[in-house]
């Protein structure tokens, strides 16, 4: 699977805002140098990279995280959302709700990953089910990724109380990954 520069680029300010100069360095230094030389601004957005560079920055990262992992995927997923923002999805969200935004994940999906699709299982007004059909996430850690920016999405669209269940994953035994959002 390949992922859009885009990402890679949101991930590493999360990095660079979130962590202390000696300690980018040390998690920049632990990385294979193919990687150090695609994470070196300036990280083309419009360019797709292999999705295992982004995984061992957040791996990386995890090893100077305190506290639950599950946790630091979660916030650098809700960044790739807000990095978004700044994007041709300013309007998607200004003029969207919850429901409207992660009925149409699928189209932001293709914008960030090479394979596979987000597909609308069902909805309500304060839920949302999607799967991901088509590929598999190379690691849990992406999974928990996908979870932070659907979780800024219902918020940043007038969700409250937004709650984020990755109910079903490859990685657990499922055939497919889901994803369960309500909001009040
Ligand atoms: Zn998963």
């Amino acid at each position: 699977m390949k992922v859009k520069g885009s990402a890679l680029r949101s991930t590493m300010s999360f990095l660079r805002e979130q962590y202390p100069a000696p300690t980018v360095a040390r998690i920049l230094a632990g990385l294979p140098e193919e990687d150090r030389k695609i994470l070196t601004p300036p990280i083309l957005t419009s360019a797709w990279f292999p999705a295992d560079a982004l995984c061992r920055l957040i791996h990386g990262m995890e090893k100077e995280t305190p506290g639950d992992p599950q946790d630091l995927y979660l916030r650098v997923g809700m960044q790739s959302c807000e990095d978004g923002l700044n994007t041709i999805y300013k309007l998607f969200f200004k003029v969207g709700t919850p429901s409207f935004i992660l009925k149409h994940a699928g189209q932001v999906w293709k914008n960030y990953y090479d394979e596979g699709q987000i597909v609308l299982v069902s909805s309500t007004s304060n839920t949302a089910h999607v799967r991901l059909e088509g590929a598999k996430m190379p690691d849990p850690a992406m999974c928990m990724r996908i979870s932070g920016w659907m979780k800024r999405a219902a918020e940043l669209s007038g969700g409250h109380s937004v709650a984020v269940d990755h109910c079903a994953c490859v990685h657990r035994g499922a055939p497919a990954c889901e994803w369960k959002t309500d909001w009040a």
